[in-house]
């Protein structure tokens, strides 16, 4: 294995995808996706589209995007940014975010360049940074002393720790709000501190917002693309996964302007070259089925914090009634807990791994049936002590399968 590539272990989801295997434990909480339905519109689009007898739906579309649905990127996000983003040159589709993010990656980090990373961080950003060359530099989100009831708006970055990060070999920094595995929404302050730092270092943004539909009132997402001086600096990234509950469908997109969308551009022509086409027009149609109803509360784009709302609060009442304690996230569909009060009730001494959230989340699957993520698997080898007395659990779940968790739970007390 090229040395740029480490040790090669297997990642945190493909270790807890085959745990979930192995174990079969009775409630899944880990890897992030919906066991139920997405809405109807979105399946019957791809059904009526695998049918279809136009051949085009069924051969290569144009690389870069099918038409329709980078058009209809433009007509979702141009308002949101404030300008006439353009379909064909400033919007790249992808094989899911995934690969967003890989071409911002490898079509900007030259070797030796500096990438700030805040952690805890989708795991992939690392990796992706160190193939490329670049040099990853960390800096944590840390919790606020806190009495028992924390919010993901309580961790927060060090300003004074974040502005020592930039320098002249600074090529990017990357923000994910909101923020997985946290459901963090970084505040305008936040981000204008961010977007400050960019505009004096002459610093690129890779703005990760997979979640940005997930977000819980009275908190809203701030695209920091919007800002002064930001558009010419940063790409946008989204999923059609998170947006519309298909996360195996895997299309996602980066926006930017073209000069920097070129550079990824170059990366997608030569290793993926062009997405999933009928994905593409399904995708393309969900978006317009939700642009006509846009005003209206039933907009997928708003229902679906609604219907996730109720299930973030029971995640929350389970787990605090049960030992841990809980983040409550203020976005997305994970919480993170501190289940440092049950060390005593759980011997994890059979358990070979490094890290304790690791033969936490082992023990206690295999003890009460609960797979969750271990969260030191989201910061840098030297900082991984600052995730491991937490574990992440997932809450796009069926009700019936949260309320089966309340049980095990309780049982396992
Ligand atoms: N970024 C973040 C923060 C994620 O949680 C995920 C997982 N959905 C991705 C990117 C990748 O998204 P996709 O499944 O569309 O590749
Ligand atoms: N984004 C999802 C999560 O955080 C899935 C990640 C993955 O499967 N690689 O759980």
């Amino acid at each position: 294995l090229p040395e740029r590539y480490g040790a090669g272990e297997k990642s945190v989801w493909v270790e807890y995808i085959q745990l979930a295997a192995e174990y079969k434990p009775a409630v899944n909480l880990g890897q992030g996706f919906p066991d139920y339905h997405a809405p109807k519109h979105v399946t019957e689009a791809l059904s009526q589209i695998a049918t279809s007898e136009n051949p085009l739906l069924h051969q290569y579309t144009r690389g870069f995007g099918l038409p329709r649905l980078v058009e209809n990127l433009s007509k979702v996000y141009s308002p949101l940014i404030g300008r006439q983003i353009d379909a064909f040159n400033e919007i790249l589709v992808t094989s899911g975010a995934y690969e967003a993010l890989y071409s911002t990656i490898l079509g900007h980090v030259d070797t030796g360049d500096e990438v700030i990373i805040i952690e805890p961080y989708f795991d992939c950003y690392d990796f992706m940074v160190k193939c490329a060359g670049g040099v990853p530099r960390f800096i944590a989100l840390k919790p606020k002393p806190q009495g028992d009831d924390i919010s993901s708006a309580d961790w927060v970055l060090d300003e004074a720790e974040l502005a020592s990060l930039f320098n002249n070999r600074t090529k990017m920094i990357i923000v994910n709000t909101p923020h997985n595995p946290l459901g963090k929404v970084f505040t305008q302050r936040e981000l204008e501190l961010i977007a400050d730092l960019c505009k004096k270092h002459n610093v690129l943004c890779l703005s990760d917002e997979v979640y940005e539909w997930m977000v819980y009132e009275p908190k809203q997402h701030i695209r920091i693309a919007s800002f002064p001086g930001m558009w010419e600096r940063t790409i946008t990234v989204g999923s059609a996964g998170k947006t519309f509950s298909v996360t195996g469908w895997k299309i996602g997109w980066a926006y930017g302007p073209a000069d920097l969308m070129r550079n990824l551009q170059v990366v997608h022509q030569n290793c993926v070259y062009t997405c999933c086409t009928p994905v593409e027009e399904a995708v393309a149609r969900s978006f317009e089925y939700e642009l006509a109803r846009r005003d209206s509360p039933d907009c997928y784009f708003y229902s679906l914090a609604r219907e996730l709302r109720p299930k973030r609060d029971y995640l929350m009442k389970i787990l605090k009634e049960n030992g841990f304690k809980p983040t409550l996230p203020e976005a997305g569909y994970f919480v993170v807990a501190d289940w440092t009060d049950l060390e005593k009730k759980i011997d994890l001494s059979s358990e070979l791994d490094k890290y304790k959230d690791y033969k936490f989340t082992k023990k206690f699957a295999k003890e009460a049936g609960v797979l969750a993520i271990p969260p030191s698997a989201f910061y840098s080898e030297a900082h991984k002590h600052l995730g491991e007395t937490f574990a992440r659990f997932c809450f796009i779940k069926k009700d019936e399968n949260l309320e089966l968790t309340e049980n095990l739970l309780k049982e396992w007390n």
